[in-house]
């Protein structure tokens, strides 16, 4: 960008690493907001510090987000000549006065001013945030539809957003110049296969993308198509692989305990035991956990299956293989009704054969907890299964060979990893005298109903190997969907009760209240009392997160037993619950749910053999997305497709959970679009680390720094 203007001002100076165009104007938002909070203008190096941009490299890496067209800047005297035309226009300005006034209503009146006007900006609802961000002095760009209003022409609720004139640019543009940006990808992967490709050097790339010249297609600058986002983004996914693929390595140098099946022993007993016979599908991910197990290489393994497919029991046949080769297991799930129904489940099917099983949740006593954790420290239960109190540090496995996380995609990736730091401490100190100094894990598999689109599979999921169960139990009929307005929810009561004389018995889940977890509480309360009073021949039970988890686990089980016909519940029972004589699913306000939570809500039910039904009710009117979502929930139950589309609506940050994504995120990169640079960064990522292992390291150095450790979980 030597000496020139550039001609379009690329907005970087307050937006997150992280967001990309398109993204709800929310985020940031907040961004700009804690930003213009953060003050005054000398703090900008501060400011960008504080987005992770330490480096000269962090800077230059930090790409716009959003072209504008400095021409859409118009000078605040020119925007008032057009006042009351029914325009949007964008201006700047710094804040001159900004006064809340409380007559006629509580409104907060912000003026700004440039070189040639005054313009007076009115609130109406505002937080203490927005009147931070536009407090005196700060400079922001508005944008909106000016008004003639009675002191003059004014602009009500417009786009506001901390700007720091230059700053920002001048920085990344004496980044540039600084940092020397020597290529790290060797010839064949620039050019391609068969020399096709041609990607342009990165420092190229950069001041192109920072300062684009006029004659750049504005468009493809956007649309993130230019070449010059195509070496960006292909960078950024090959970081991502070569990270993926040594951290691969570096799992099969460590080592783990061998545990091959055996004949003859508890897991033989077990399967002997069933009540049913594996699905072929079933039969197929237990011989590839097997073998895994077999391997002195720790285990690393996602299972996959749609709700109701049958994991459970994989994971009990796991936990046996482990527990006949000498070995401890572990079983954690996300929340404690789960856990739960876990232990009873597998304590019912292993402690007649002998297996001593723990249960180990945050609410029990402090004694029960500290006999529990003696019993695993001994060695004497062979089996734990638990919450998130597994992990504390209080317990430890005298030998855990096996660590299974159900529900994966609900841990945090440190969760994770620290049931997998549980590993045995005899057989690491023993390795350490004979010389070995690997570090010795449990084996490890996860169990997740989310599936993973394919592009998701080959970049967040490299790392794993993957088993899926693509085959229900025999003997389900499909779950019927159907929209019900909220208004006739008196036949909806009506449904229920037919089903509960058919012997049946019903879910009913109350509304999805983000802002307030008490007033959640209080319609779940509401619900079950209209429900009682609308069916009194029923017993009607009711479940929610605040209950003490001891009342929890009796309701549960009421219901389990069919003591209770009808559940009233909040999410809490989103997860894994299985009841096969449900086959009724009530979803109140169901268009407030995400997509992956319908799914496994709707899962709750078609377990057992007779027709389910799902009743998703709505209020009126639906917003798109709220629509676009009811629409796939009623054309189709394949948790595949379902997962697709939640991708398509949400992208991966969401779909994936920030915890779960922790920095790893795509900045640039886009997962919908950009399938065939996905591929390619594969197969160059295994080219480098053949062929070109120093290029892997600085490659790796400029695009992730110290942050390399969240991919490895
Ligand atoms: P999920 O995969 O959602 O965790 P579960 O493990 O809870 O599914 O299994 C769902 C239900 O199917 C349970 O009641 C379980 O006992 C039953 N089930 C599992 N495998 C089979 C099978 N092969 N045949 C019949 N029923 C099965
Ligand atoms: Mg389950």
């Amino acid at each position: 960008m030597p000496g020139t203007a550039p001609d379009r001002i690329p907005e970087t100076t307050d937006s997150l690493p992280a967001a990309r165009a398109g993204d709800k104007p929310g985020r940031a938002g907040k961004a700009a907001a804690k930003g213009a909070a953060a003050g005054k203008p000398s703090s900008a190096m501060a400011r960008l510090h504080k987005l992770g941009l330490k480096r000269d490299v962090d800077l230059v890496l930090h790409l716009p987000m959003r072209y504008e067209d400095e021409t859409t800047l118009l000078p605040i005297a020119d925007a008032i000549g057009r006042a009351g035309m029914g325009l949007t226009v964008q201006v700047e300005g710094v804040v001159a006065s900004n006064e809340v006034s409380l007559r006629p209503r509580r409104q907060m009146v912000v003026k700004i001013a440039d070189d040639t006007g005054e313009l007076t900006l009115r609130f109406l609802n505002f937080y203490g945030s927005q009147a931070q961000l536009m407090a005196e002095g700060a400079c922001l760009r508005v944008r909106g539809e000016l008004r003639g209003g009675f002191f003059g022409a004014e602009m009500v609720h417009p786009t506001v957003r901390a700007v720091t004139p230059g700053e920002a640019l001048k920085a990344i543009g004496g980044a540039l110049a600084r940092t020397p940006l020597p290529e790290t990808l060797p010839l064949p992967v620039l050019q391609g296969p068969l020399g096709q490709l041609k990607l342009q050097a990165l420092p190229e790339c950069l001041r192109l993308l920072h300062s684009p010249p006029q004659e750049v297609d504005e468009h493809a600058l956007i649309e993130r198509s230019h070449p010059a986002w195509q070496r960006i983004k292909l960078d950024e996914l090959l970081a991502q692989q070569l990270s993926l693929k040594r951290s691969q390595a570096a799992r099969r140098d460590k080592s783990a305990p061998p545990m091959p099946r055996r004949e003859g022993g508890l897991l033989s007993a077990f399967l002997a035991a069933l009540p049913f016979k594996l699905t072929g599908a079933q039969q197929r991910v237990v011989e590839e956990i097997a073998k895994d197990m077999g391997a002195p290489h720790p285990m690393h393994r996602l299972l996959q299956g749609d709700v109701g497919s049958g994991k459970t029991i994989v994971a009990a046949l796991a936990a046996c293989q482990a527990i006949d080769a000498g070995y401890q297991a572990a079983l954690m799930a996300p929340t404690e009704i789960l856990a739960e129904q876990h232990f009873r489940k597998l304590s019912a099917w292993l402690e007649p054969l002998g297996v001593p099983v723990v249960w180990l949740a945050g609410s029990l006593k402090t004694r029960a907890k500290r006999e529990a954790a003696a019993k695993v420290e001994s060695g004497e239960a062979k089996l734990a299964i638990g919450t998130h109190a597994l992990i504390q540090d209080s317990v430890k496995f005298a030998r855990l060979g096996l660590s299974v996380v159900d529900e994966q995609h609900r841990f945090g990736v440190a969760q994770r990893l620290a049931l997998r730091g549980k590993a045995d401490p005899d057989a690491a100190a023993a390795q350490g005298k004979t010389g070995k100094i690997a570090e010795t894990v449990p084996h490890q598999l996860m169990m997740s109903a989310t599936p993973i689109p394919r592009t998701l599979a080959m970049t967040y999921y490299a790392d794993l190997d993957v088993s899926v169960i693509d085959e229900l139990p025999p003997g389900r009929t499909p779950v019927v969907t159907r929209l019900v307005n909220d208004a006739r929810r008196d036949e909806v009561i009506e449904r229920v009760h037919h089903a509960a004389a058919d012997g049946r018995q019903v879910y009913w889940v109350c509304p999805l209240i983000e802002e307030s977890e008490a007033l959640q509480l209080q319609t779940a309360v509401e619900t079950y009392e209209t429900l009682v009073a609308a069916l009194p021949e029923l017993k009607v039970g009711l479940v929610h997160g605040r209950l003490p988890p001891a009342e929890k686990a009796a309701v549960m089980e009421d219901f389990t037993a069919n003591r209770l016909q009808v559940l009233v519940a909040t999410t809490v029972i989103e997860v894994g619950v299985d009841v096969p004589n449900a086959s009724l699913m009530v979803i109140e306000h169901a268009e407030r749910f995400g997509l992956a939570q319908l799914h496994q809500l709707r899962g709750r039910v078609g377990r057992g053999s007779a027709e389910s039904v799902c009743l998703l009710m709505y209020q009126a009117p639906l917003s798109p997305t709220g629509r676009e979502r009811l629409a796939t929930m009623r054309e189709t139950t394949d948790g595949f497709e379902i997962a697709r589309r939640d991708l398509q609506i949400r992208g991966p940050g969401e779909f994936l959970g920030a915890r779960q994504s922790g920095e790893a995120m795509l900045r640039f990169a886009d997962l919908n679009t950009d399938a065939w640079l996905v591929d390619y960064a594969q197969e160059a990522a295994e080219l480098m680390l053949l062929r070109f292992p120093e290029a892997v390291e600085a490659h790796l150095l400029r695009w992730l720094g110290g942050r390399e450790h969240y991919l490895k979980a």
